[in-house]
């Protein structure tokens, strides 16, 4: 496979790939690096890559068993993806069902505060300005995502929680929060792209509680591989799930 880097971001790298058959698609392979706070903070552990290029793609087959359309093509070796390439939506959507982290503290909540539904934000995805909260007349005024597509990316978003509040339950996990990102495909068609992974997730143990995600590495609690393997083997567990 020849392959030109196009793009190195905090955890991913993505790159062109040669050949007819790969036309429209691109290769994204996982580093072992991990960031916190607009990668103030900086770390790694061996094996990450892998791992949540595996939890990513379990994630990816199970939504599209579910008809929800991601960028997923398929997997190459250990720790890479072959995706759909796509015009990324400048947005970056989270979906909360527990209160925790930045909103949590922005309203002086205690984290773990039980929401009356769950709650979609947008954030303006730009690293400088620091991922700013935007509402959806500032996105679509500044151009960022029209008010129809906005529309939809919450539909979505709504619906890919509903989905993985239910695969993550199975696994004994409490899915707290997410983000994730979507873009447009040469048809004008809206996909799931990046990455789900314990790196963009909160999730707690159902019985111990017990943060299971990145919030390990952002407040130094120690352990942040062994719960990402956790994670994984724990879906592992729900093959039927993705129907394999
Ligand atoms: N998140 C992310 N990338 C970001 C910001 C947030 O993946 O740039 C995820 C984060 O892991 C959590 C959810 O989105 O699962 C909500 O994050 P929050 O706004 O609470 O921000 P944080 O506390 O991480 O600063």
């Amino acid at each position: 496979l020849i392959k030109t880097l196009l793009y190195e971001g905090k955890a991913k790298k993505v790159y062109a790939i040669e050949g007819h058959e790969n036309n429209g698609k691109v290769f994204i392979e996982f580093k072992n690096s991990l960031t916190a706070f607009n990668a103030l903070k900086k770390g790694e552990f061996e094996g990450k890559g892998e791992i949540n290029r595996d939890i990513a793609t379990f994630i990816f087959k199970f939504l599209e068993s579910k008809k929800v359309k991601t960028h997923w093509v398929k997997d190459i070796g250990s720790n890479s993806m072959v995706t759909h390439q796509l015009q990324i939506i400048p947005l970056e959507v989270v979906v909360r069902n527990t209160l925790a982290g930045s909103t949590a503290k922005k309203f002086g909540r205690n984290e773990g505060s039980e929401l009356v539904r769950p709650l979609v934000e947008f954030y303006y995805k730009n690293d400088a300005l620091e991922d700013p909260l935007v509402t959806e007349d500032q996105a679509d005024i500044l151009g960022f995502c029209d008010l129809e597509t906005m529309s939809y990316l919450k539909t979505q978003a709504l619906k890919i929680n509903a989905l993985l509040v239910g695969l993550f339950q199975k696994a004994k996990l409490h899915l707290v929060d997410f983000k994730v990102e979507f873009g447009k495909n040469s048809n004008n068609e809206v996909l799931l792209a990046d990455e789900i992974s314990p790196d963009c997730c909160r999730l707690w143990d159902l019985e111990t509680k017990e943060k299971m995600d990145k919030d390990r590495f952002r407040r130094d609690l120690g352990h942040v591989k062994e719960v990402y393997v956790e994670v994984l083997n724990r879906l592992k567990k729900l093959k039927e799930e993705i129907n394999e």
